[in-house]
């Protein structure tokens, strides 16, 4: 049994039991059933349900976003554009699911030969609590639509938004078994894994646990998708726009009071610019309003855990300790951690070697572009980086320089159920959304013909 509390008050807000290996058997067997009738029901069947789900998802959506905001702590109006972004999710994949799914012919020496996209089966999807209802959508939607499956153990810190996801599914008239929620415990995914009736698995959250989930995945030879941590680049050139950077730089730093994968955390600034950028920043940074969660006007919330802010307060007196300074924030009061900005950032400090995941912005001069690229590159995460300037022919020459998953220019590194999302080096493989997203959990198999 475990209990979660609400981290902007600490009220107590439910308490939850992990399920037995009984219940987790019977969950795998319905998924396994639900599979065998699943696939072979045609696409458009399938992205009718999808359309059902909309329709849930558009009726429960204050539901769904209190109960975020109550137990990870992001303010309401986020929490429900949160949901309003799975909405669109669904309907970019109701609109080019089947073209992506069709096989196509493909011209070799036989009478004829395509290749035509299958379902993989159960798929695992093991999700974060950052943005509980997202991550969990950008996984299961294109899993399911491609004939999957799905079971889904969220993170236990948000265990009641989980529990909403499948009852959202059921009101969407699902047949039993296709989005199941496995409330389980880290501890207890490797079992998961290691059932046959599993046939492979998505992670989203810390190298920690995807490096665990992975290596339980290649022991057994299945597959394994994993979106882990960043530690973004924000790279203003001499050129920038600098208030359209700073108003950006806010919102790429503290939006989900700084807990995003994406985020920008380390901001890259040239030297001819960098007082005038820092003072805007932190004038953007002072306007925040921090507060209750469920106010429409907070933009600041508590972090989800205390636990975490305690880690953020390290990580940032650490760096004041090897020299950085601060411009504004350091303070933690329970979860609440100020908005933060230090200047006076080395490579090695915590602040900019580590993944911050939280509300504190590490900002840096650069004199030559090649050192803003060296300096974005050296991290061991590869997720994506901001850069602005007004050059865009000259950067889209350099954009082979970043190793990263993405390269936004003139504007935060965000996730759009278009364009395909995922990392390189130890932010993880593959990728969720667009047609890269649909495949990842197909069997691509090839029919030739003599
Ligand atoms: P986390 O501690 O790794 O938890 C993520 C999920 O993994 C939770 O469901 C967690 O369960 C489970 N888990 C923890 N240890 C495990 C283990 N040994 N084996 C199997 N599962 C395990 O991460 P988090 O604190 O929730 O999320 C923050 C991290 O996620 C950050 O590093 C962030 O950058 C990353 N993230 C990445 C992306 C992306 O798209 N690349 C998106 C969002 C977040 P319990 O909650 O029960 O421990």
């Amino acid at each position: 049994m475990f209990s979660i509390t609400n981290p902007f008050n600490k009220t107590f807000l439910s308490n939850y039991s992990y399920f037995s290996e009984n219940q987790i058997n019977k969950s795998l067997m319905n998924s396994e059933k639900a599979s065998a009738v699943w696939k072979g029901i045609p696409i458009g069947e399938r992205l009718k349900f999808i359309e059902n789900l909309i329709f849930a998802l558009t009726k429960q959506q204050h539901l769904l976003a209190e109960k975020c905001s109550l137990e990870m702590g992001k303010p309401i109006m986020q929490s429900e554009a949160e949901v309003k972004k799975c909405i669109a999710l669904c309907e970019y994949y109701i609109k080019n699911s089947q073209n992506f799914l069709s096989g196509y012919e493909i011209d070799t020496d036989a009478g004829e030969s395509f290749i035509t996209f299958e379902p993989l089966g159960v798929i695992l999807g093991v999700m974060p609590w950052n943005f509980p209802y997202w991550q969990v959508f950008r996984f299961a939607i294109p899993a399911i639509i491609a004939g999957n499956t799905v079971v889904v153990k969220h993170a236990s810190n948000v265990a009641g938004c989980g529990i909403l996801l499948e009852e959202l599914f059921t009101e969407a008239g699902f047949p039993e078994g296709i989005y199941q929620n496995l409330l389980i415990s880290g501890e207890q995914v490797e079992d998961v894994i290691n059932n046959p009736i599993v046939k492979a698995v998505s992670l989203t959250g810390s190298e920690k646990a995807g490096a665990a989930v992975a290596s339980a995945a290649a022991k057994q030879i299945k597959k394994a998708v994993l979106e882990l941590g960043g530690s973004n680049a924000f790279i203003v050139c001499e050129d920038a726009d600098l208030d359209d950077a700073v108003s950006v730089a806010v919102n790429a730093r503290m939006q989900n009071t700084g807990q995003s994968c994406i985020a920008a955390k380390r901001f890259l600034v040239h030297a001819s610019v960098f007082d005038v950028f820092v003072e805007g920043f932190k004038k953007g940074v002072e306007a925040l309003k921090t507060g209750d969660p469920m106010d429409k006007a907070t933009e600041i919330g508590p972090m989800a855990r205390e636990d975490l802010a305690i880690d953020i307060e390290k990580q940032v007196n650490d760096s004041v300790a090897m020299g950085a300074k601060l411009v504004i924030g350091g303070k933690r009061k329970d979860a609440f951690y100020d908005p933060t900005i230090l200047i006076g950032v080395t490579t090695d400090m915590p602040v900019f070697k580590e993944e911050v995941f939280g509300p504190v912005a590490a900002v840096m001069a650069f004199d030559t572009f090649e050192q803003a690229v060296e300096l974005s590159n050296k991290t061991n995460f590869g997720l994506g980086v901001t850069v602005f300037t007004k050059d865009i022919e000259g950067i889209k020459k350099k954009v082979h320089l970043f190793q990263e998953g993405a390269v936004f220019i003139n504007a935060m590194v965000k996730s759009d159920p278009a364009l395909p999302f995922g990392g390189v080096k130890r932010s993880g493989f593959g990728r969720e959304l667009a047609e890269n997203g649909l495949k990842e959990f197909v069997n691509v198999k090839t029919v030739y013909i003599k």
